[in-house]
């Protein structure tokens, strides 16, 4: 009988989980090493004030990939998906309008939009009419062009005609939008500012873009394609829903294990060396973390060649976002619509103050009036927080990696007093319900989850690095190092909870 075939999973995020469980249920032994303590990378649940936890750093699964638990089973290991959308609130200014409540369901938002209800209905309208294109074209292996493989000219030629089924009006436009500024595209649509600002936000958040920069758009429309309701109990129901359907696969997981190194002999993988010098044989291996790590830190400099060591040095990896999360005693009343008690809520007046909050990042700095991205994830998960308290967990865009003159404790408490000072005006009182915070930078970020840059998404999601990620030599989850196969957010199609770079680079490895 064969020997089974010995691999070793880098990162025990969630893409980290889904590859270790797909490979070892084809047969592989599997070793999962993640550093951290505690398995679920971004999406895992910390304490941050005592009695208070998130529900992971970043705590958003609408797009996570329906298919992907179908593949895993993950119905098995207790996951649902909610029955409805969450929507996103986006505050007026105290006093000053009622803000607006966006329902993706173009019915129940009627009654927010005004004159822009009827637009609405056609865009909503046409982005469905994409996205099943959208999903079974882009959620797939990514073609090697450069060969002529039957199996790609087959898928490439299957896109092809399914792009052409769209019908010759919806192709022609998708040509002419995609590589748009977002900006432009949705001034089109509507007149209202600040529905413009809502729905514009998740294609430049993360980003070092803001709504004006060329092809923003292209990530609207991916990141409209693939939201849906999110898993119910959020990021930490799908963590534990992933270690177990990866014990039940027979995967060895091991925390508190970071890898220091990857052991290269004849240019292929023959295991890892961790940071407390222990080595393990391997066959072959999935790096489920930031790929300018694996080829920068832990792979021997002199193994790449000189085009991958270009390549991997310029992948973008700025990060731009901080977060912050508070604990407080009570929700928080939005002045406009006090009777309200979102879940969701995003702070950005309209384009030009999107626009705005971005334009001093370029200069290592960041605004007076920063947009927000908040979630409320007491509300469905209350036990996070004491009886009647509330954990607020909000993304701060945007904000530098390297602050000029550095961060430190008091640069780290003045981006929590511009933050607070921000929501007094949307909420006022809020300073009083705080009884504790932690704010975490970008350059924090880096520190404790290893994200390169502090970039979110492991890469940019420039429109260069969303079709070719992280380098055109590793594009397809195999880098030019026999064995080593990237499989994290670094890797196509991106960031975000939706688990398709794990289970594409594992498909990619079988
Ligand atoms: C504040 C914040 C907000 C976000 N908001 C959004 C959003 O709104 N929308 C969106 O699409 N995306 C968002 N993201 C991005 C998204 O969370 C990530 O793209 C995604 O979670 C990446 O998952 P992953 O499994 O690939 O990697 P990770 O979750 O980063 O896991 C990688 C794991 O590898 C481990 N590791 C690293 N190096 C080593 C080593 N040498 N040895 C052993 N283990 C190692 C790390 O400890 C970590 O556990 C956000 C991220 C952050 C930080």
């Amino acid at each position: 009988m064969s020997e089974r075939r010995q691999t070793i999973v880098i990162g025990g995020g969630h893409n980290g989980l889904i590859a270790a469980t797909l490979l070892a249920r084809a047969g592989d032994r599997v070793v999962l090493l993640e550093g951290r303590d505690h398995l679920g990378g971004l999406a895992a649940s910390e304490e941050f004030h005592p009695g208070y936890r998130t529900a992971g750093i970043d705590p958003d699964t609408t797009c996570f990939r329906p298919w992907v638990a179908e593949k895993l089973e993950l119905s098995r290991h207790g996951l649902e998906f909610d029955g409805e959308e969450t929507p996103i609130f986006s505050p007026a200014a105290a006093e000053d309008g009622r803000g607006l409540v966006l329902w993706r369901d173009p019915e129940r938002a009627r009654p927010e939009l005004g004159d822009d209800a009827e637009a609405y209905a056609r865009y909503r309208a046409f982005l469905e009419r994409l996205a099943p294109f959208a999903r079974r074209a882009l959620d797939r292996v990514p073609v090697d062009l450069t060969e002529k493989k039957l199996a790609d000219l087959w898928t490439l030629g299957r896109t092809a005609v399914g792009l052409r089924m769209l019908g010759r009006r919806d192709m022609m436009e998708l040509f002419r939008v995609g590589p748009m500024c977002v900006a432009d595209w949705l001034r089109e649509w509507f007149s209202t500012d600040a529905l413009n600002a809502t729905l514009a936000a998740p294609a430049v958040f993360g980003g070092f873009t803001g709504p004006w920069s060329p092809g923003t758009n292209a990530n609207l429309l991916l990141h409209e394609s693939f939201t849906a309701p999110g898993v119910r109990g959020g990021a930490p129901a799908l963590v534990a829903a992933l270690e177990a359907a990866a014990r039940a696969a027979g995967v060895e997981i091991r925390t508190g294990a970071p890898v220091g190194r990857i052991e290269i002999e004849d240019r292929a993988v023959r295991g890892v060396k961790l940071d407390g010098g222990e080595t393990l044989a391997a066959d072959r291996i999935a790096a489920a973390c930031c790929p300018k790590h694996v080829l920068l830190d832990l792979v021997p400099g002199e193994l790449l060649t000189l085009r991958l060591e270009h390549g991997i040095t310029h992948f973008r990896t700025r990060g731009t976002t901080a977060r912050i999360h508070l604990a407080l005693t009570g929700f928080p009343a939005f002045a406009c619509r006090p009777e309200l008690t979102p879940a969701r809520v995003r702070i950005a007046e309209g384009i030009d103050a999107l626009e705005r909050s971005f334009d001093p990042v370029k200069y290592r700095s960041y605004g007076s009036e920063p947009a927000l991205e908040i979630h409320v994830p007491t509300l469905a998960s209350p036990d996070l927080a004491p009886a009647g308290h509330h954990v607020l967990s909000i993304g701060v865009h945007y904000v530098p990696y390297e602050l000029d003159g550095g961060w430190s404790e008091e640069s780290r408490a003045a981006l929590l007093e511009t933050v607070l000072a921000r929501l007094e005006s949307y909420a006022p009182g809020i300073r009083s319900l705080v009884v504790g915070s932690e704010t975490l930078t970008p350059a924090d970020l880096e520190r404790r989850y290893g994200l390169t840059g502090g970039q979110i998404h492991h890469g940019e999601h420039g429109l260069d690095q969303l079709f070719v990620r992280p380098t055109p030599e590793c594009a397809r989850y195999a880098t030019p190092i026999d064995g080593l196969y990237l499989c994290g957010g670094g890797s196509y199609p991106g960031g975000g909870i939706t688990g398709a770079p794990g289970a594409l680079g594992a498909a990619r490895m079988l």
